[in-house]
């Protein structure tokens, strides 16, 4: 499971208990448990969906709405928010992240800095900096969380005594604080992910699913699973039912990942179609190619073909291979075993059966649907009515062209054509090149337009064409991605490519036989041929095989033999070149997107890579990774002591601070507001 979703399986369990005595009214709705003591304040709502629409533009999403009717989902939108401006993501441990969490959204976030800073002794200046997160993150929970507890106490006590009113939320506080640690105590175990970094395949999912999932845990939270005791009947069905579903959800996650149609770079996150577009799969199929560890980048494209086998002494074709590259490059097997591969094959299978216009038997018709060949498909050889003067043609089919978007570091692929190439093998300056052939007398000529002509009916009736379009897609998006450095762990690659087992490498080859009496002709024996046959007529009758006998023999042998039927043979050649030469950028209309106003959903790229820090095993952070960092936030030597981000280059006048006699350095905004903080802090610290 990748990082994103760690995190916000973590922010889901949390937000409940964090809220349960906020209260809330969406939240009573889905926690009929919970208390009506409070509720999200219109205020600070509003005031962050002003942010939220300044950030985003043309974004009719954010309007100011009542929080009495937003949404969950609004509602966990907001919070999470919260969460990670205050970096809770931060914070290794789950009890003490629950903790800190629960303080921010309690007494706001400059005073649960506090008591995180008191804590763990760190210098106070009320924010939850580099430095404190660290120091946090080290030391031994249990003794931490204890410290945290007591200092919230004695920050309470300070209150009250500053403020008489606050005595009346004691028991409030006390009745918290107290859930806080029973909670602690019993609770998290075998509910939190985070730390395992699992990377199973089958918890790729997305956030509706799992957002659903979540839901049901959150209602019914796990019971404690390390009793030992032998599962009951009831336990085993439950377990099996279980899995059902799990396979159901995997089924569900695969048709959800077979519509991507782009990536956007910042967010390492793949882009959504509505409908059907680029599998996963084949995506992935891609991807190891351009990222195979042990290829050179001259090798690195995929085509395939199916050649016939040439012996020598041999009259005629029998048999084809199907020659996949870079398989065929490097001798190895790297395509050749996937779906990507079997679909190249079935695709190009079936255009060299509708250009020869038979079956695989060479002589059953290949019937073309009436529609199609109402618009004129036929076999090549029907073009030329019937004649044709070479044994091969070669026919290609490769994409014509591609139209991609590219806005905001998203790039989106819209339409891809296809078209069917006639190519001749030309002899150019003693050099034999592979031309596309222009000739429109040419009958090859003449069925591969037809075939451009009617591609998009074509994939109607051939659902196979269809596919072939979604793989040429699937190159276009991994060469970009490939090309633009999007990240992508090969071994998990890997694990995303559906393999075809099995399949024969070599198979009979397809041809158009023509026999007829035209070409019977007369085959007479020769000399040899009449003596052995006068022998065995001899031997066979009981005779001596004298030579006299022989010889009268012979001369009652007719000369003809008989007559050698003359078969014509005619064979298609080619394959499929899935890479676009002629990739065109469209235009953004921006006013078109703001009356569409609906947000592409994305999910995560389930091939990220994830890199443990080596500092603490915490995982690096995805933006960092895609910057080629190694340490995470906390650890990286340039990521900003306040907001953690990394100061790259782009970043005007950085600063840099010694604090603690350690030097950090800070974005120049997050400098200005670092002085600010500390020039406040004077009146709320001291308890
Ligand atoms: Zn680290
Ligand atoms: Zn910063």
């Amino acid at each position: 499971m990748g990082f994103d979703q760690q995190l916000m399986e973590r922010f889901q369990l949390l937000l409940p208990y964090v809220l349960e005595l906020e209260g809330g009214q969406v939240y009573i709705q889905e926690y009929p448990n919970l208390k009506d003591n409070s509720r999200l304040n219109q205020d600070q709502y509003n005031e962050w969906l002003n942010k939220k629409q300044q950030k985003n533009q043309n974004n009719s999403k954010y309007q100011i709405r009542d929080v009495s009717l937003i949404t969950k989902e609004d509602i966990q939108e907001y919070y999470y928010d919260i969460f990670l401006q205050h970096k809770c993501d931060k914070i290794v441990d789950l009890g003490t992240c629950y903790q800190y969490f629960d303080m921010v959204i309690n007494i706001g976030p400059q005073n649960a800095a506090l008591i995180m800073q008191k804590a763990c002794n760190s210098s106070l200046d009320g924010v939850l900096n580099k430095n404190t997160i660290s120091i946090v993150n080290n030391m031994e929970q249990n003794k931490l969380q204890k410290s945290i507890i007591e200092a919230r106490k004695k920050q309470f006590q300070k209150f009250c005594d500053v403020k008489v009113f606050c005595k009346k939320f004691e028991r409030d506080f006390n009745n918290r604080i107290n859930k806080i640690q029973e909670r602690i105590l019993k609770g998290f175990q075998n509910i939190d992910k985070t730390k395992s970094g699992s990377n199973n395949q089958q918890e790729v999912a997305i956030k509706n699913i799992q957002n659903k999932e979540m839901k049901s845990k959150l209602i019914q939270p796990k019971v404690n699973q390390s009793q030992k005791s032998p599962m009951s009947q009831k336990q085993v069905i439950d377990k099996l039912q279980q899995n059902q579903i799990e396979k159901i959800q995997k089924d569900m996650n695969i048709q959800i990942f077979n519509k991507i149609k782009g990536v956007n770079k910042v967010t390492s996150q793949f882009i959504l179609d509505k409908s059907e577009n680029i599998h996963l799969s084949d995506l992935a199929t891609v991807l190891s190619v351009y990222n195979d560890p042990n290829l050179d980048d001259q090798y690195k494209g995929i085509c395939f073909s199916l050649d016939p086998i040439v012996l020598p002494n041999q009259e005629e074709f029998k048999q084809q291979e199907k020659v996949c590259w870079p398989d065929k490059f490097v001798n190895r097997n790297i395509i050749q075993d996937t779906e990507f591969a079997q679909i190249l094959f079935e695709a190009d299978y079936l255009l060299k059966l509708m250009s020869l216009g038979v079956q695989d038997d060479g002589k059953t018709p290949f019937v073309y649907p009436k529609e199609l060949s109402d618009k004129g498909l036929k076999s090549c050889i029907a073009f030329g009515k019937g004649q044709f003067t070479r044994l091969f043609y070669r026919f290609w089919l490769v994409p014509e062209s591609c139209i991609y978007k590219l806005e905001d570091n998203k790039y989106i692929l819209n339409d891809l054509k296809i078209m069917c190439q006639a190519r001749q093998i030309e002899r150019v300056n003693s050099q034999l090149k592979d031309k596309d052939a222009q000739d429109i007398n040419d009958i090859s000529y003449q069925f591969a337009q037809k075939i451009s002509e009617l591609y998009d009916e074509l994939s109607k009736h051939y659902p196979i064409f269809k596919r072939l379009q979604q793989l040429f897609k699937a190159v276009a998006l991994g060469k970009w991605m490939y090309q633009n450095k999007v990240k992508v762990d090969y071994q998990k690659l890997q694990a995303q490519i559906i393999k075809v087992k099995n399949q024969q490498k070599l198979i009979p080859i397809l041809k158009f036989e023509q026999n007829g009496d035209e070409v019977k002709i007369p085959v007479n024996f020769t000399q040899a041929e009449k003596i052995q046959k006068a022998k065995d007529y001899l031997i066979e009758k009981g005779h001596a095989t004298t030579q006299n006998l022989i010889d009268q023999v012979v001369q009652q042998i007719p000369d003809l033999k008989g007559y050698q039927i003359q078969k014509q043979m005619f064979y298609t050649m080619g394959g499929i070149d899935p890479n676009c030469q002629n990739m065109i950028e469209q235009k953004i209309m921006k006013e078109k997107e703001v009356e569409k106003g609906n947000e592409d959903e994305e999910i995560e790229i389930p091939f990220f890579p994830c890199i443990k820090c080596k500092e603490c095993q915490r995982m690096v952070e995805k933006q960092l990774i895609n910057l080629d960092q190694n340490k995470c936030s906390i650890h990286n030597d340039f990521t900003c002591f306040l907001c953690l981000e990394l100061v790259t280059n782009e970043d005007k006048e950085p600063r840099c601070c010694v604090i603690n006699k350690f030097k950090y350095i800070f974005h120049k905004e997050c400098s200005e507001e670092y002085e600010t903080i500390l020039n406040k802090k004077k009146d709320l610290i001291d308890f």
